[in-house]
């Protein structure tokens, strides 16, 4: 089988570093990866040719390829000319409707990364939580390098500096690295999230919990956040008010999946905070926690400094890029039979992540979905 890595187009990372070639590569596994594709995350086609990989050009790649991998979808057009078995990469289908429409031109099979289930079993796959958690460790060193304050208590000659306060919206999995980030630097955190599973890692941190009353029963959810009550959004939205105005920076992360982020500090908080505040909006390209977020900007609205911007670990692109791939390494395990294509659509992980199987787009077509569980069965 060959396995063909591209170049991403708008990012820093690259989908399977050379490391994991050397390891992955076999007689019956052979890898192409397109010139410079590793450039920006400080791996060279040397550091490829070394590994055991071939460089290529990206047409090469391409034609040459029995499954390709990326981070990002290749562009619509590219997609619906790909003639290759596999494609794995990160679809995004709830938020995105173009790769779906150009997998329905090709009959080639396409599995999302970004759908894998959130399973204990596939942990060691989950491309969200790898990203995420340096979204969030990222997002502290942001706001420390932009508040105009001293992130730890100091007691110096010239006077004392207390520590900043830090609240930190949405405690999953960039959460929470932000919460043991920012009390690394020594400040005094806070966290809410409308989960309260959430309660005891937050305290776990050594950080105090903001809790609201009356949160909807999220159990079967899969771990993630449901739509809460209008009741509760207004219990929710006065305590928050009450803690962010005291907070010298507030990092939010809160995403509802398929929908637009939650708002959670309006205009009016905001001119509410102390001058030279920071937020940093990590739910920024889906709308934003906060109502005046601009995607991917640095803004100043009054003297409180707010930044968008839900690709940071595309700042940190050589461990994102170790990360990823290893994840993606995982989940060729899974879905490789002794490094052969064989999807086993009864395996949970497979049966998921697999949003097009020869022509037919699965995601959001339970009964396709259905009659090849019950074909493999
Ligand atoms: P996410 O990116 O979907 O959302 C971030 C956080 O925002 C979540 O904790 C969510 O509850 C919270 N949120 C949503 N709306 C909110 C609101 N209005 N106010 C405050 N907070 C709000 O979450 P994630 O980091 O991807 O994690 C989702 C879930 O998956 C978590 O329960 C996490 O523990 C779980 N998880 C499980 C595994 C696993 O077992 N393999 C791996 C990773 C994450």
């Amino acid at each position: 089988m060959k396995i063909g890595i591209l170049k991403e187009k708008n990012d820093n990372r690259v989908a399977y570093i050379p490391e994991l070639i050397a390891k992955s590569k076999s007689e019956k596994t052979e890898f192409l990866v397109e010139k410079g594709a590793g450039a920006n995350s400080y791996f060279s086609d040397m550091d490829y040719v070394e590994s055991g990989a071939k460089i290529l050009e990206r047409a090469k790649v391409i034609a040459e390829a029995d499954l390709l991998i990326s981070i990002i979808p290749p562009e619509e057009e590219e997609l619906t000319q790909l003639t290759n078995k596999v494609l794995v990469s990160s679809f995004q289908p709830f938020n995105n409707k173009y790769p779906l429409n150009a997998l329905s031109a090709s009959s080639i099979d396409a599995f999302s990364l970004d759908m894998i289930p959130r399973t204990t079993i596939a942990q060691s796959m989950d491309i969200l939580s790898s990203m995420a958690s340096i979204a969030g460790y990222k997002a502290v060193l942001k706001a420390a390098e932009l508040l105009p304050r001293y992130f730890p208590m100091l007691t110096t000659a010239a006077g004392s500096i207390p520590p900043a306060k830090v609240l930190i919206l949405g405690a999953g999995v960039a959460g929470l690295q932000a919460i043991a980030t920012a009390k690394r630097l020594g400040s005094k955190v806070e966290a809410f999230d409308t989960r309260l599973a959430a309660k005891e890692e937050v305290m776990s941190l050594g950080a105090k919990f903001v809790e609201v009353e009356g949160a909807k029963d999220d159990k079967d959810a899969g771990g993630y956040a449901v739509e809460q009550s209008e009741e509760y959004k207004q219990k929710q939205k006065a305590l928050i008010k009450e803690h962010i105005i005291k907070s010298d920076v507030v990092i939010t992360t809160a995403q509802l999946r398929g929908k637009p982020a939650p708002t959670l500090i309006t205009k009016e908080m905001v001119e509410g905070m102390r001058p030279g505040s920071v937020i940093i909006d990590l739910a920024a390209s889906t709308g934003g926690n906060c109502e005046l977020t601009k995607n991917k900007k640095l803004i100043k609205h009054g003297d409180i400094i707010i930044y968008g911007d839900s690709d940071l670990p595309n700042d940190m692109p050589m461990h994102a890029s170790q990360l990823y791939s290893k994840n993606i390494a995982n989940f060729l395990n899974t879905l490789l039979q002794e490094e052969t294509y064989q999807p086993d659509f009864n395996n949970q992980i497979v049966r998921e992540s697999c949003v097009a199987y020869q022509g037919k787009v699965l995601y959001g077509n339970p009964e396709e979905v259905e009659a090849l569980t019950s074909a493999a069965s």
